[in-house]
C-alpha cells in the first residue's frame, strides 16, 4: 500500500517559521555558517526547509543563484547546491550573509552600469527567494505524483502549480532516476522530497522550469539536492 503526500501552496509564514516552507531562512545548529558555492564561491540561495515525519529532522536545502547555469546548481555534487540533514530540534536560524562583492566591477565603467546594477538588486537576492511559501499537506492515494497533483487541481479547481511537491512517496522523474549514492556509506540515498518551482517565477527557486528532488541518508545524516528539466 503506498499514497502520495503532496504539498500545496498554502499562504505566508515568518521567514524563520519552523515549519516545512519553500524560503526564508535557513535554520540551523547554532554556528552553522552559511555554505557557500563550490564553483564561485558566493553565498548560496537557501530554497527549502522540510520537516521530515517522526520527528526524523530538517532538511536545508541551498542552491546557488549568483550565476545561474554557471555553477552546474542542477547536479547533487558539483558544488552548485547543498542539502543538510539536521536534527529536528534546537536549531536556530542562520544569519545572513554579506551581499557578495558586485560582478560588474572589473568591467568598464559606463555611464548606465549603476541603473543596470540596482536593476539587478530589485530583482533577486542572491541569498533568498523572495517570498515565503509555506505548505499544507494533501494525502491522495496511489503513489503516482503526477496522477495525484492532477487529480488534486480538478477536485480543488485551482492551478496545478499550487502543488509545491510531495514530501516521501515516490519520485517522478522527469528524466531519468537520478538517485543519489551516499557520500558517506555508498549506498543509494532515500527519496525525501520533490520540489516545484511554484505559483510565481519572480519568487520560485529557479529549476530550470523542471522539478528538484531531495534525498537524505539518516544512518549517515547526509542529504543531497539535485534537479531535472
Ligand atoms: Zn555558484
Ligand atoms: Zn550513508
Amino acid at each position: 500500500m503506498s499514497a502520495t503526500t503532496l504539498l500545496i501552496h498554502d499562504g505566508s509564514a515568518a521567514p524563520d517559521a519552523p515549519v516545512t516552507r519553500v524560503g526564508g531562512l535557513p535554520l540551523a545548529p547554532a554556528g552553522t555558517p552559511w555554505p557557500t558555492c563550490t564553483a564561485c564561491s558566493g553565498p548560496l540561495q537557501f530554497i527549502a526547509h522540510l520537516v521530515l515525519d517522526g520527528g526524523r529532522g530538517v532538511l536545508a536545502v541551498f542552491m546557488c543563484a549568483n550565476d545561474p547555469g554557471g555553477c552546474e546548481e542542477w547536479s547533487a555534487t558539483a558544488g552548485g547546491n547543498r542539502a543538510y540533514l539536521f536534527p529536528p530540534a534546537g536549531l536556530v536560524p542562520i544569519p545572513l550573509p554579506a551581499l557578495p562583492a558586485s560582478e560588474d566591477e572589473d568591467t568598464d565603467e559606463e555611464a548606465d552600469d549603476d541603473e543596470d546594477e540596482e536593476d539587478e538588486d530589485d530583482d533577486e537576492d542572491v541569498r533568498q527567494l523572495g517570498a515565503v511559501r509555506t505548505v499544507e499537506r494533501v494525502a491522495a492515494a496511489g503513489p503516482e505524483y503526477g496522477a495525484a497533483a492532477k487529480a488534486w487541481s480538478e477536485r480543488s479547481g485551482r492551478p496545478r502549480r499550487h502543488v509545491l511537491g510531495q514530501l516521501g512517496g515516490v519520485a517522478d522523474w522527469l528524466q531519468y532516476d537520478e538517485t543519489p549514492d551516499c557520500a558517506g556509506c555508498g549506498r543509494p540515498m532515500e527519496f525525501v522530497a520533490q520540489l516545484e518551482e511554484g505559483p510565481d517565477p519572480l519568487t520560485a527557486p529557479n529549476f530550470g522550469s523542471g522539478s528538484a528532488y531531495a534525498h537524505a541518508c539518516e544512518p549517515c545524516g547526509r542529504a543531497a539536492f539535485l534537479w531535472q528539466c
